[in-house]
C-alpha cells in the first residue's frame, strides 16, 4: 500500500545555507532519506532524527549502488508506506540521474514530486567569484558533462559554442577537454578555472588557461568533486572572490554552521 508520494529533492552543493525551504520541510517529515557522496552531512541537523537515513554511495567508487538498485529501494520503500525523500547533490536534473529515477517511478505509477536545488554548476563559480553570465563577458552559459558512458564505452561530447563553458564531471578527463575545445577553435589563451568542493569550508579553486589548466589541476592534486569553468567570466574572479579571500573572517561562522550540522 502506497503513501505518498516519492519526493526527489535537491540538497545543493553542500553548504547547507543553500538547502531550499521545501527541501528542510520534506527532511522534517521523511520516514527514510537516501543520499549519497554529493549531499554531504550537512542536511542532517534538519532531518526528522527518526528518519532511517540510507546512504547509497560514492558515484564512480567501488561502493556505488546500482541505480537500478536505487530505483527498486524507492519503490519498495514507497509501498510500504514511508515518506520517502530521495536526497540528490546540487539540482536532481542537472546531471543526477534523477530524470532516470523519476522515470521509473513513472512507469511504476508512483507519485513523485520534484524539488530543484542549487546546482553546483551556478553555485561552486558563484562562491569562487565567477559569475556565469555577465553583460559584458558572456550572454550565454552551457552545462556539459566530461564524459558519457554508453554501452560501447565513452561517447564523444562536442563543445557547445556557448561563451561560459561549465564542465561537470570533468576533472578527471581535464586533458582530454582541454584538447577538444583547442580542436573546437577555441582561444588557447581563454581563461579557466577549477573549483573543487564548491561552497564547502574545503573549497578549493585554481586557475589557467585552456591550454594550461590540465597541468594546474595535476600540479595541484585537484580532485572530484570539481567543476570545470571556461571563458571570460573567470577573469572576474579577481575583483569577486568573495568566499576563499574572506573565509578567515567568516570561517568561524561557516565551520560552526557546518559542525552543528555533523
Ligand atoms: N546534480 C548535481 C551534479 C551531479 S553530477 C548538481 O546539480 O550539482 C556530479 C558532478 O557535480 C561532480 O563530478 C562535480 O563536477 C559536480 N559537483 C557536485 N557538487 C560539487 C561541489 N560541491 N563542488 C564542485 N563540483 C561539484
Amino acid at each position: 500500500m502506497s503513501k505518498g508520494k516519492v519526493y526527489i529533492v535537491g540538497a545543493g552543493p553542500g553548504d547547507p545555507g543553500l538547502l531550499t525551504l521545501r527541501a528542510v520541510e520534506l527532511l522534517r517529515t521523511a520516514d527514510v532519506i537516501f543520499y549519497d557522496y554529493l549531499c554531504g552531512e550537512g542536511f542532517m541537523a534538519y532531518r526528522n532524527p527518526a528518519a532511517e537515513c540510507i546512504y547509497i554511495g560514492k558515484r564512480g567508487h567501488r561502493h556505488h549502488t546500482p541505480q537500478e538498485q536505487i530505483n527498486r529501494m524507492l519503490v519498495e520503500a514507497n509501498r510500504a508506506g514511508k515518506q520517502v525523500v530521495r536526497l540528490k547533490g546540487g539540482d536532481p536534473f542537472v546531471f543526477g540521474r534523477g530524470g532516470e529515477e523519476a522515470e521509473f517511478l513513472a512507469d511504476h505509477g508512483i507519485a513523485f514530486e520534484v524539488v530543484p536545488g542549487v546546482t553546483s554548476a551556478v553555485a561552486a563559480p558563484a562562491y569562487a567569484g565567477i559569475p556565469v553570465t555577465h553583460r559584458t563577458y558572456a550572454a550565454s552559459v552551457a552545462f556539459v558533462t566530461g564524459h558519457r558512458k554508453t554501452d560501447g564505452g565513452e561517447e564523444e561530447i562536442p563543445v557547445p559554442t556557448a561563451d561560459t563553458l561549465v564542465y561537470l564531471m570533468g576533472v578527471t578527463h581535464i586533458r582530454g577537454i582541454g584538447e577538444k575545445l583547442l580542436a573546437a577553435g577555441r582561444d588557447p589563451a581563454t581563461p579557466a578555472a577549477v573549483v573543487q568542493w564548491g561552497t564547502r569550508p574545503t573549497q578549493r579553486t585554481v586557475t589557467g588557461t585552456i591550454a594550461t589548466i590540465a597541468e594546474v589541476v595535476e600540479r595541484e592534486r585537484i580532485h572530484p568533486p570539481a567543476v570545470l569553468v571556461v571563458g571570460e567570466v573567470v577573469r572576474l574572479r579577481e575583483k569577486l572572490n568573495w568566499f576563499e579571500s574572506g573565509r578567515d573572517a567568516d570561517a568561524a561562522t561557516l565551520e560552526e554552521r557546518w559542525e552543528a550540522d555533523e
